[in-house]
C-alpha cells in the first residue's frame, strides 16, 4: 500500500499532535497536489448525460458528478512564509504559494528552462506583438 502523506494523514484525522511549520507546509504542498489530480480528473471526466426514449418521452439520466476539490485545511490559516529574510527574520507574509513560500522566497516561477519552453514563450511574446499592431 501506498504510504500516506501528512497532508492525507492530516485529512483522515491521524494527525493529532502540535505541528510545526514546516509540517503545515507540507500540508499545504499536499493539499495543492490533490487538488491538481481532482482538477485533471474533472478534466477528463468520460461521463455525459444519457437520453432514453420511451416511446413518448425523453428521460434524462444525469451523469455521476466527477469529485470535487477539497476544502482548504483549516490548519493553514494564517500560515506564514517563514523563510529567513535580510534581517534575519521569518518572513510574515501569508500570500503563499502552492509550496508553502511567498513569491519573494520560492513562489514565482524562475522562466522556462527547456529549449522548447524558450521557444514557446518567444512564440507567445511574438504572437502578442502581432496582435497589437
Ligand atoms: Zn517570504
Amino acid at each position: 500500500m501506498k504510504k500516506k502523506n501528512l497532508y492525507e494523514r492530516y485529512v483522515s484525522g491521524e494527525v493529532n499532535q502540535e505541528l510545526s511549520d514546516d509540517e503545515r507546509r507540507e500540508i499545504m504542498r499536499g493539499y495543492y497536489q490533490e487538488c491538481d489530480r481532482i482538477r485533471e480528473i474533472r478534466r477528463t471526466w468520460p461521463y455525459k448525460e444519457q437520453l432514453i426514449f420511451t416511446g413518448t418521452r425523453i428521460k434524462i439520466i444525469p451523469a455521476p458528478e466527477p469529485p470535487t476539490s477539497p476544502s482548504f485545511p483549516e490548519i493553514l490559516r494564517g500560515l506564514t512564509c517563514g523563510a529567513k529574510n535580510r534581517k534575519g527574520q521569518p518572513c510574515k507574509r501569508i500570500d503563499l504559494w502552492g509550496n508553502g513560500r511567498c513569491k519573494f522566497h520560492g513562489g514565482m516561477s524562475t522562466g522556462p528552462k527547456t529549449e522548447e519552453g524558450k521557444r514557446k514563450v518567444a512564440l507567445n511574446a511574438r504572437r502578442k506583438t502581432v496582435n497589437y499592431f
